[in-house]
């Protein structure tokens, strides 16, 4: 699909040498749009996706990019060894989930989660919510079991199994972004808490960048969150997504699964971090319990070996996902905190700093990952996630305490 080529109507309109800057930029982000571009709906009527974007490029910036300056401040401590990460939230944000009660949960957790972790490490904790923009999802599958076109998250479609439902309509990126803006101004109302999510659905991310000249060099400041990441199954290195990643001023994120190799993963540290910028790049590996051990530690010594100072960061969840036998997609948080033990393992013996934790959680009192106290015959009775099982606040709590023990350790 040929994507929305429309630069942002409300760029700070500077003249001159700037404006060659801005043209240039321009030019790049106009190829790196134009690279094939993994997990993208097809729009119905490209010129109301078209429109779409325009009226979001008019819009407000869901954050302030001073806020977003000094999260870069923070992850360069992370990067040094003086701070740890801690990032959570939902899997899939949803419109009807966007509740105060819901979001003042979800934050309460992590603000609690960071209070124990700053406990065991003795260290600052820097706190990413996964929120104010988490709407879209990458999916394995095009079409689901009835043979309809997937849900890709409420930014694209509606999980209501019909055909109209799952259309994907270009003006969900219009409420989206109304949501995360009212989701963000109760962010706002808790201490040093920074929002993210997965820079996945590119009409979206393409419709509020700014220019950015306090940088090493120009580069463009996204003002749909703080920190974005780029997914698993969107980072092939000739695609669009790794290619809009290197033109962000953004701190940027970038999964990375048991399939990586040392070498891909020096070839990425190199792109995302041109200009070794510490705390820049946080590689979020996500290996599985059973694999952490034996993948991740040649990585991080071939990635340490280059001098860039990257932030290492867990995730978790995402390797460890299984169907239970009543058929739920769930987490056992006992391979949860062994993929996290393993992670602390590899960077003890390496003398490299475990930066931190992502994680996917939730204040609510959902029954949807295994293990303390949730049998998997319980999951039935509170099983509300839009897309991946979330621990829920127990659950994060005791994890937050298991990891705040192996820091200490
Ligand atoms: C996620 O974080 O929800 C996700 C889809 O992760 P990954 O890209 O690691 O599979
Ligand atoms: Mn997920």
């Amino acid at each position: 699909m040929k994507l929305v080529t429309q630069w942002p109507a409300d760029l700070d309109g500077p003249a001159g040498a700037a404006e060659a800057v801005d043209h240039r930029l321009f030019d790049r982000l106009e190829a790196a749009l134009a690279r094939p571009a993994a997990q993208q709906p097809v729009w119905r009527d490209p010129g109301r996706a078209r429109d779409a974007v325009e009226l979001l490029s008019r819009s407000r910036p869901i954050v302030a990019q001073a806020e977003t300056a000094r999260l870069r401040t923070r992850l360069a401590a992370v990067a040094r060894g003086e701070a740890f990460l801690l990032q959570g939230g939902d899997c899939a944000e949803t419109f009807a989930g966007n509740t105060e009660a819901h979001v003042r949960a979800n934050l309460r957790t992590l603000v609690d989660m960071a209070a124990v972790l700053a406990d065991g490490t003795g260290l600052p904790v820097v706190k990413i919510a996964r929120m104010a923009g988490q709407y879209a999802k990458p999916r394995s599958q095009p079409v689901d079991a009835l043979g309809l076109p997937v849900y890709r998250g409420d930014l694209v479609n509606s999980v209501e199994p019909t055909s109209t439902a799952r259309t994907a309509d270009p003006h969900r990126m219009l409420r989206a972004h109304a949501d995360a803006a009212r989701t963000m101004a109760l962010v706002r109302s808790f201490h040093d808490v920074h929002v993210s999510h997965e820079a996945l659905l590119l009409d979206y991310e393409r419709s509020s960048l700014r220019v950015d000249t306090t940088g090493p060099v120009p580069r463009l400041s996204s003002g749909l969150g703080h920190f974005l990441w780029i997914g698993e199954r969107t980072r092939q290195p000739d695609g669009a997504h790794i290619a809009f990643a290197e033109l962000l001023s953004n701190p940027i994120g970038l999964k990375i699964g048991p399939g990586t190799s040392p070498e891909t993963a020096v070839d990425y540290v190199r792109r995302l971090d041109p200009h070794r910028e510490p705390g820049r790049l946080t590689l979020i590996s996500r290996m599985g319990h059973a694999q952490v051990r034996d993948v991740l530690a040649p990585i991080v010594e071939k990635v340490t070996a280059t001098g860039h100072q990257v932030i290492w960061q867990c995730d978790p969840m995402h390797g460890n996902t299984r169907t239970s036998a009543t058929g739920y997609k769930t987490r056992d948080v006992r391979h949860i905190a062994d993929e996290i033990a393993g992670f602390f393992e590899v960077h003890r013996r390496l003398g490299t700093h475990p930066g931190g934790i992502h994680v996917e959680v939730t204040g609510d009192d959902v029954t949807e990952c295994v293990g303390g106290g949730v049998a998997e015959a319980d999951l039935p009775a509170r099983y509300l996630t839009a897309c991946d099982p979330r621990l829920n606040a127990e659950q994060s709590r005791r994890l937050a305490s298991t990891v705040a023990g192996l820091a200490a350790a």
